[in-house]
């Protein structure tokens, strides 16, 4: 299978998805689910969330040219930007004549905490609670018999004090191996039922018994080398390095780095049902682990001076469980991937996080953002002046060849073309 796919623009939806689901192996209805008239029903949604009253359509699309550790494959992105996928694309396809991307991963746990209060002796507490922790493990095992037998389940306690504006507490962390779920019920569900016992051994009582959304243990990571000469030569190369230094240094900066960052790992995200606020806020909160806030990756030159970039983020997505297994889209979506592992997937989505910012960075770091995104903003701002579906092409081309990529213009084409003239 390869996810080099070129003239894939070229085809209308449908044949794009008949194409797509060849390419990656897939029977002719296995991508049906993303269908509009196929997907999620009425019905189905009223069992997902509360008060339903109808559905809001995202576009997805495939992003295509990724290798990741050696696989080629076809990634679907939800999301409502133009130019997001074709610049994932882009990006991806400079990365594979290297290789494509490279990942590693610090496995799947997730951190639950229990919040500890009114200890009389802190400082003892905490070596209490570190005392009981065979038995703290095992009490929390024994929720989750299907985890354990698949070779997840609680792996460790640890247990700080913390100084707060009211008084001192103690917050012990339950780390569990979620395996292929996000895991969020999994690990709720084990923090209440230690939560008594460990009132008990603090002489305390306990208060929050939730997860963590900064999954630093459950980290993603993903390398690839973009070489010079495909990316504009040297001088691209040095102020990619110097836009990067730049989101380092400044969290300005470093917000809107990310956000690129997020456009990419978002769209996979929400594709494959899983929760974007639970990674969004495990994002955000590693890019100010050091207390200040900054990028989440990096690009230097490497010594044949061409661009390495380096991404590493918490990505608390899984396979099982939530929307994923709900939502017949998701499930059409996580097919057309091919991962069989949460780590997997959490490998495809840090790739398309780091292709996402490097197209971003170095488009930044050249012409600008605005020619490639505007051109493809176009179609948006043709549908916005009223432009007709088989209206939208034309007025495009035109206000891109006017370069006028505004609302007013795209108006005054449309009109022109209406009244057969073609000249605003
Ligand atoms: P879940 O409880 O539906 O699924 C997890 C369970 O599936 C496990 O406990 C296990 O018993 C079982 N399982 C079967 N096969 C498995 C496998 N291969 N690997 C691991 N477990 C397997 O879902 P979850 O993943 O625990 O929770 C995800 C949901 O929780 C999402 O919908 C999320 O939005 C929501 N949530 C999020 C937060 C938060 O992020 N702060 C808080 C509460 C709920």
């Amino acid at each position: 299978m390869t996810s080099r796919l070129p003239g894939l623009r070229d085809h209308t939806p449908l044949d794009r998805r008949r194409t797509i689901a060849e390419a990656a192996g897939l029977d002719a209805e296995a991508l049906a689910p993303l269908d509009p008239a196929a997907g999620l029903a009425l019905s189905q949604a009223d069992h997902m969330v509360e008060n339903v009253i109808g559905l809001i359509g995202i576009p997805v699309g495939v992003a295509t040219n990724f290798t990741i550790d050696g696989v080629d494959r076809l990634v679907p992105m939800a999301t409502e930007e133009p130019s997001v996928i074709a610049a994932a694309s882009n990006a991806a396809r400079i990365a594979r004549t290297t290789g494509g991307f490279f990942t590693s991963s610090t496995g799947d746990v997730m951190i639950a905490q229990v919040q500890v209060l009114d200890a009389v002796d802190p400082a003892a507490t905490r070596l209490r609670l570190l005392e009981a922790r065979d038995e703290l493990l095992a009490l929390a095992d024994a929720q989750d018999p299907l985890l354990v037998s698949l070779g997840g389940g609680a792996v460790d306690v640890s247990v700080r004090t913390l100084e707060t504006r009211t008084g001192p507490q103690v917050i012990l962390h339950l780390h569990v191996d979620v395996r292929d779920a996000m895991g969020a019920n999994a690990v709720n569900t084990m923090a209440e039922a230690i939560a008594p016992r460990v009132a008990e051994i603090a002489g305390a009582r306990t208060l929050l018994r939730i997860l963590s959304n900064k999954a630093d243990r459950r980290l993603a990571r993903a390398r690839a080398v973009f070489p010079a000469e495909l990316i504009g030569g040297a001088q691209v190369a040095a102020d990619i390095e110097a836009a990067s230094a730049f989101a380092e240094a400044d969290a300005y900066r470093a917000a809107t780095h990310n956000k690129g960052i997020m456009n990419g790992i978002t769209a996979v995200v929400l594709a494959t049902g899983n929760d974007t606020r639970a990674v969004e806020a495990g994002c955000h909160s590693h890019a100010a682990r050091s207390g200040s806030y900054r990028a989440l990756s990096r690009f230097e030159r490497n010594a044949a001076g061409d661009i390495v970039g380096t991404l590493e983020v918490p990505l608390a997505v899984g396979l099982v469980g939530g929307a994923t297994r709900a939502h017949p889209a998701a499930q059409a979506a996580v097919r057309l991937l091919g991962v069989a592992t949460a780590q997997q997937l959490a490998a495809t989505v840090a790739a398309v996080g780091l292709a996402q910012n490097f197209a971003a960075c170095r488009a930044l770091a050249a012409e600008g953002i605005q020619r490639g995104h505007m051109t493809l903003h176009a179609r948006t701002i043709a549908a916005s002046a009223g432009a007709a579906v088989d209206e939208v092409a034309a007025v495009a081309e035109r206000i891109v060849a006017d370069g006028r990529i505004r609302v007013e213009h795209a108006r005054d084409v449309l009109a022109a073309l209406r009244a057969g003239s073609g000249t605003p």
